[in-house]
């Protein structure tokens, strides 16, 4: 895999650091659901922002760890 890409569980897909960041960033409500918007786009993606919540805290990659 490139480097700074993750092999994410939550989307099963490879998605770059910021995004991961990004999606964090919603599940733990910081920043608006809107700014996931650009993120489905470019990996044709739909996040599930509850799922983040439950997932993404215990995957290796989790941001705020
Ligand atoms: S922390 Fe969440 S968004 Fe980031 S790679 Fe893991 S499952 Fe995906």
């Amino acid at each position: 895999m490139e480097e700074g890409m993750y092999g994410c569980p939550l989307v099963q897909k490879a998605i770059d650091e910021g995004a991961c960041y990004e999606i964090n960033l919603v599940a733990e409500r910081y920043v608006k659901k809107a700014i996931l918007g650009i993120i489905e786009k470019q990996y044709d993606i739909c996040i599930d922002v509850n799922k983040a919540h439950e997932i993404c805290p215990s995957c290796i990659r989790y941001p705020f760890g």
